[in-house]
């Protein structure tokens, strides 16, 4: 590490998604730039679930999210599968503790019991709407005396807490990204904080969990700002230090226009992309392309160099990180990711590709992968794009489209003449190699007036089954003389049989 980051106390931080869903880019990239920054100051990096809106709780989700980071390179130091000394680190596993937090703020008089029943709380906000008032609770159990509240609880009636957001002044909160923002107090509602079955809500367990989990940095997403002075408010209310806040910003649609929607994402898969990690991982994205791809977007410095993890870590500043929300763009994407495929050393590359094989049902050996990848690396895009361009050297026998046989500018006997031409000349060569194949073809093409992508275009759909391919006589060579003879036999029969 440099002296920069010598300089830098040891950060904290925390990703802390509540297990609701997918794994998506906004989350990545918040989770890269926390450990970004926990890495660079030689501090840790922390994974927290949120998961006490048990209803919204999706199984499997978890543990998505925690594969999903892995997979990033997003190793945490922390979390609920890995231990830690602030553990647990589920939310739904602490929740003696934000009992006793919330019942300090009752004791202190920056809380309150509220019994308001569900009927009340519907009736007072239809009236509000009624009236062109905004829905916000009208503070009645506010006014309750301190005896009043402790009688209705010993009698065992049902009640949330509620935070007591002061009447008067403004609340003025620091976003690192933003500056001070203020915000006239008399606008806040009485949030809940605990709920009717002793669970809290995020604005208590989050700033409950940071306090206790010395969390020095909070990055998360801009979400959350309409919310930052009631959180602001409780932390000052427990008398705590406050760590330093950065609301990140959001992503929005290709357009530019809106957040994504479901039905743009349906349709970014179409096109063999996603804002959804699991999905990346299976379109053949490496982690690499997609945290370089979605870490420029919002890092505020105009550069678009090809980062790997540890540049990354050094380059990170979380004081240019910028308010303005960024476009997804996935052409980006595309580029980042066959970039990184080129850097990667050949060993890690077959080591990548090799499932998308054995998922198609091929056997493709390792050695055999290895002679492959330098005639692929460079037309490679994706990971799945080796299948496309390379499982021809595989399979036992390929099956052209019969039309893409016909030469340019030929007809189906004339092609298949050619093919039967080109078969006998390599037929001839006992050790068929790049070598001895390619001068004596191009001598043909020369003594039969034909042109070379007549002649090796019919040699090429023959062999590999497809239009487009790798290097064709370096192809050859790894696919083998019997293969090939095979193949070029099947493509004589093919033409004969087009009238
Ligand atoms: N559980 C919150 C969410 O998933 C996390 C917010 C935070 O990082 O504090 O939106």
């Amino acid at each position: 590490m440099d002296i920069y980051t010598l300089t830098l106390t040891p950060a904290r931080t925390r990703f802390a998604p509540s297990p609701t869903g997918h794994l998506h880019l906004g989350g990545a990239r918040t989770a890269l730039y926390a450990y970004l920054l926990a890495k660079q100051t030689g501090g840790k990096f922390i994974l927290r679930i949120e998961d006490t809106d048990v209803k919204r709780t999706v199984p499997g989700a978890e543990q998505e999210i925690m594969d999903g980071l892995r997979w990033l390179g997003l190793e945490y130091d922390e979390g609920p599968d890995v231990g830690g000394p602030c553990g647990p680190y589920r939310q739904t596993e602490r929740r003696d503790l934000y009992n006793v937090h919330a019942s300090r703020l009752v004791q202190s008089g920056h809380a309150y019991p509220c019994f308001c029943t569900p009927e009340r709380l519907t009736q007072m906000r239809e009236a509000q709407q009624a009236r062109k008032e905004a829905p916000r609770y009208d503070g009645l159990c506010r006014k309750l005396t301190p005896e009043d509240a402790a009688k209705r609880i010993a009698a065992g009636e049902r009640h949330v807490i509620r935070f007591k957001m002061p009447h008067e002044g403004a609340t003025v909160a620091r976003d690192h990204i933003r500056g001070d923002i203020s915000v006239e107090n008399k606008n806040f509602d009485d949030a809940v904080v605990l709920k009717s079955d002793g669970l809290p809500t995020y604005h208590l367990a989050a700033m409950v969990d940071d306090h206790e989990m010395q969390i020095t940095h909070v990055l998360r997403s801009s979400e959350w700002l309409g919310t930052f002075p009631l959180h602001v408010n409780i932390v000052r209310a427990f008398g705590w230090d406050e760590p330093i806040w950065a609301h990140l910003s959001v992503f929005l649609k290709p357009s530019g226009k809106g957040k994504m929607s479901k039905r743009e994402a349906a349709e970014a898969i179409k096109d063999g992309h996603s804002i959804f990690v699991k999905d990346l991982l299976e379109l053949g994205f490496t982690p690499e392309g997609v945290n370089n791809w979605c870490g420029l977007m919002g890092w505020g410095v105009p550069e678009d160099d090809v980062m790997n993890m540890d540049q990354m870590i050094q380059r990170f500043s979380i004081d240019s990180l910028t308010p303005s929300p960024a476009a997804i763009n996935f052409a980006k994407l595309d580029h980042f990711n066959g970039t990184h495929i080129r850097l990667l050393p050949t060993a890690d590359l077959v080591a990548r590709i090799k499932p998308f094989f054995t998922r198609a049902g091929l056997s493709a050996s390792d050695e055999m992968l290895t002679q492959i990848v330098p005639l692929l690396r460079e037309r490679m895009v994706t990971l799945d794009d080796a299948l496309e361009l390379a499982g021809f050297f595989f399979r036992e026998s390929v099956s052209p489209n019969a039309q893409d046989l016909i030469a340019k500018g030929l007809d189906a006997p004339r092609s298949a003449e050619i093919a039967r031409r080109v078969y006998q000349i390599l037929v001839g060569q006992p050790a068929l190699s790049q070598a001895s194949a390619e001068p004596a073809l191009r001598a043909y093409v020369e003594e039969s007036g034909l042109n070379v992508n007549q002649v090796f275009g019919i040699l090429r759909v023959a062999v590999t089954g497809q239009k487009i391919s790798p290097p064709l006589f370096e192809s050859m060579e790894i696919i083998g003389r019997e293969k090939i003879l095979a193949r070029l036999d099947a493509a004589v029969n093919a033409l004969s049989k087009i009238v």
